[in-house]
């Protein structure tokens, strides 16, 4: 097995990855907070995450992945106040709403998804804990956490605490000791329609002892990945370690692996600045697999600058590879093999090629992730390919196969190729287009170009590109 290096925030550095247990990996990251349906930022760390656990999947690993839903929070109960509907309402609806855009991004569903309001006994447990070690008190609008209680507080961002007094939104609040200190209980409001009764009156969970509490009960004290995007390093990745830690003595997390943030033209995504590109509405004109290649294309923690031309840029790119795939698919459906079992010079040279391929992938990607580097790899294997086969240099049935078999398996990894089930009707299509293949043939063997030419035309217009090679036509389909 490769050894696997991940740049750890917390150390802030590239470190091997060790588990905590031997070919078992537990990850946990921060999921969204439903109160407006998610955006390409937000999909940028589902998808990436989606990735390393298929990743460590890839190479060994047995993965057990948690990814929690925050379904009350300030932002929630306003917007349900504005809706006239009550706040679990509000929050069902966009909670189903999320998992519509997951599961349309063809994302796999973690092994939990835990929800906060499914979990406000355990929460509550937590917060109680944390009052009887000091490291919490009550006031009159909650409980807060003594952020001076906890030596460690800032080693993941970073910061000092004067920083983080001027970087953070700190609260105004009537009942905190101290500015940074923050809340893990909030007293119920009267304006507010959602609310459990507690040891300390009746109210809902602050927004950071959630994650604490649920990555302990679906992973255990300590645990090997959290991730989440780099917005959440301060104050929410930075309170939980602070939660968690004061209770076990141990970091939570060994690994915190961050995703950069996703923009637009330079700015931040925001209601306020009406630049929010949802992830539904990208999926309307663009497949899964072409909105998976363009997160993938760039290594997780850059920031990104979001454009309309990128995602085309990343359809007309990612088609290299369907190409080369669907290409191969047609040589081997053709049933035309006059060599089969021979394997030529060149085209053991091609097989040598899948090997040199498959380990500069499985490099880049051990090394912290650079799937950026991975697909390029991908990309110049598939250009050779579908060169080969206009250039009729494939002619083995093995080789076909080795190839697309790769070529597919590596896509499949990164999730950039579309599943096609072979139905019927595909392979009636199949047929007829062979069929008009044949006659467009008769056409070019008399020398009448115009005809063929019309039916080449034709048939681009109905969605079938052909190249004429050596061995005869080969078409696939546009997208
Ligand atoms: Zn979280």
């Amino acid at each position: 097995m490769n050894r696997i290096y991940i740049f750890n925030t917390l150390t802030g550095r590239k470190e091997p990855f060790e588990p905590l247990e031997k070919n078992r990996v537990k990850m946990y990251v921060c999921g969204p907070t439903v109160y407006d349906d998610v955006h390409i930022g937000h999909a940028r760390t589902f998808i990436f995450f989606d990735f390393v656990r298929k990743f460590l999947e890839y190479v060994g690993y047995d993965v057990r992945y948690v990814l929690n839903i925050t379904d009350v929070d300030d932002k929630i109960i306003r917007a349900a106040r504005e809706r006239g509907i009550s706040s679990l309402d509000y929050a069902e609806e966009y909670t189903r709403r999320f998992l519509e855009d997951y599961l349309a991004l063809k994302l796999r569903p973690p092994d939990v998804f835990p929800r906060v309001t499914k979990h406000i006994e355990e929460i509550i447990d937590f917060i109680q804990k944390l009052i009887d070690k000091n490291f919490a008190y009550t006031a009159p609008d909650g409980v807060y956490y003594r952020v001076k209680a906890f030596k460690g507080y800032g080693k993941l961002s970073k910061r000092s605490l004067e920083e983080m007094l001027v970087g953070a939104r700190v609260e105004v609040s009537e009942g905190k000791k101290d500015p940074l200190d923050f809340a893990l209980w909030k007293a119920k409001k009267k304006e507010e329609d959602v609310c459990w009764s507690s040891p300390w009156g009746s109210g809902r969970p602050g927004w950071h002892i959630e994650c604490s509490v649920m990555s302990m009960k679906y992973l255990g004290e300590q645990f090997d990945i959290h991730g989440g995007g780099s917005d959440l390093i301060f104050p929410h990745h930075e309170n939980e370690i602070a939660q968690s830690e004061a209770l076990t003595g141990k970091v939570p997390a060994r690994y915190w692996i961050h995703v950069g943030m996703l923009q637009i033209s330079g700015e931040k995504m925001s209601k306020s600045l009406g630049n929010i590109i949802k992830i539904r509405d990208i999926l309307r004109r663009y497949s899964p697999e072409v909105v998976k290649f363009y997160v993938l294309n760039t290594h997780y923690r850059k920031p990104v600058d979001y454009t309309e031309e990128s995602l085309e840029e990343a359809k007309k790119t990612l088609d290299i590879v369907v190409r080369a795939y669907d290409a191969l698919g047609t040589l081997i459906s053709s049933g035309d093999y006059k060599h089969s079992f021979r394997i030529t010079d060149e085209e053991m040279n091609i097989l040598y090629s899948i090997r040199g391929t498959k380990d500069r992938v499985l490099d880049a990607l051990s090394d912290d992730f650079n799937t950026r580097e991975a697909l390029k790899e991908l990309m110049r294997l598939s250009k050779d390919v579908y060169q080969a086969i206009v250039d009729d240099k494939i002619k083995s049935l093995t080789v076909a196969f080795q190839l697309r078999e790769f070529i597919g398996d590596l896509s499949n990894l990164f999730g950039i190729l579309e599943e096609k089930p072979i139905s019927e009707e595909h392979e009636i299509l199949a047929r007829v287009i062979e069929e008009i293949l044949k006659l467009r043939e008769e056409f070019r063997k008399v020398k009448n170009w115009e005809v063929a030419d019309a039916i080449r035309a034709a048939l681009n217009r109905a969605g079938i590109h052909v190249d004429d090679t050596r061995r005869g036509p080969v078409w696939r389909i546009i997208r």
